[in-house]
């Protein structure tokens, strides 16, 4: 029997193409559809050899599926996910999760195809509630700078739960925490990668304000096998759900924590803080516990440290012009 063929899209991105590979694992074949704008090639090179993956480099809202192709499953993944992007993309951003968003429900319409949209702790904006539980409705400036991230996410919600309300197709949105990990771009700009690049050429690290400010970070190994849990499991249709490591720590923490992974410690030099950065943030897992029975597995320490090992081999390479910036 042919495998069951899924799409995902922003499928050369950093939780994208890890996911493609994950899926692929499980046996399922694999169409992935991505414009390049922050994703890269290099991600899915070696994916992209394997006969049951299919690769359309086109924006979402453009695409259309060869005659032969249907699938069980459309994960849309696609959208600049850094600040420092998705400001540089800003008309991108918001055409991707409105335009993009109905594209991929149509099909899924069409297809019978279960629905999975990739959401994010931006929902929440900068939290007055905390930590943050599915229920609610989050703190967001709709006309600052973050909001071509944040309302356009919101809106891909709301379009998600209308087709499911009027259509019912079978959907779920995954709310993602900050997550980190190989493949994340050297210029990415999110701060994991900035810190280690920064160290790694022996420059003081970037800190935006006093460093006081939360996140809470998840290994994309993590991460990923959450959405793989909440992608197959059957009869939850219309819930949100969030997927994050509750270990909270502030920014200045996350310096110390990567000092000691290097084993020295490091300098910092300090910046403004962007407007509307949120102060604090923390998922509430117990919804996935109860659900998927998930809870991160890899400690910060020993995520950050696979994560250095992978950009040790990419700084090399990007000084000499090879990494590919998105410039
Ligand atoms: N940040 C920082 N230095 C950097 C990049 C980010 O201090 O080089 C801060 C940023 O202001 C925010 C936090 O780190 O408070 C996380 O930022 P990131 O861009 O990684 O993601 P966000 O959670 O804001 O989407």
């Amino acid at each position: 029997m042919a495998s069951k063929r899924i799409l995902i899209s922003g499928g050369a991105g950093f939780i994208g193409s890890h996911l493609a590979e994950a899926f692929l694992k499980k046996g399922y074949a694999v169409t992935i559809v991505d414009n390049l704008l922050t994703g890269r090639e290099e991600n899915i090179s070696r994916l992209i050899e394997q006969q049951s993956v299919k690769f359309y480099r086109v924006s979402v809202e453009n695409f259309s599926p060869a005659n032969e192709e249907s699938y069980e499953f459309i994960l849309h993944f696609a959208s600049a996910a850094s600040p420092k992007d998705y400001m540089r993309y800003p008309i991108e951003t918001l055409k991707v999760e409105s335009l993009g968003t109905f594209r991929l429900l149509d099909l899924a319409k069409e297809m019978g195809s279960r629905f999975v949209l990739a959401s994010t702790s931006e929902v929440y904006g900068d939290p007055q509630v905390h930590p943050q539980p599915e229920s609610y409705w989050g703190y967001v400036n709709p006309v600052g700078p973050r909001s071509v991230y944040d309302e356009a996410k919101r809106f891909a919600e709301a379009s998600t739960m209308a087709y499911k309300r009027k259509y019912d197709l079978d959907v779920r949105i995954l709310r993602i925490f900050n997550t980190y990990g190989p493949k994340m771009r050297v210029d990415d700009g999110r701060v994991v990668p900035n810190f280690i690049v920064n160290a790694l050429r022996g420059d003081p690290l970037p800190v935006y304000g006093d460093g006081s400010q939360t996140r809470s970070f998840c290994y994309i190994d993590d991460t990923v096998r959450a959405i793989v849990q909440l992608t197959e499991k059957d009869g939850i249709s219309g819930t949100v759900v969030n997927i994050g490591n509750p270990k909270e720590i502030s920014i200045m923490e996350l310096k110390d924590t990567l000092g000691r992974v290097l084993g020295r410690d490091l300098q910092v030099k300090f910046f403004p803080l962007p407007q509307d950065d949120p102060k604090r943030r923390q998922p509430d897992i117990s919804l996935i516990g109860r659900l998927v029975g998930w809870k991160p597995e890899v400690s910060l320490e020993e995520g950050l440290k696979k994560t250095v090992e992978w950009f040790k081999k990419k700084v090399g390479l990007f000084e000499k012009g090879k990494a590919g910036d998105i410039d």
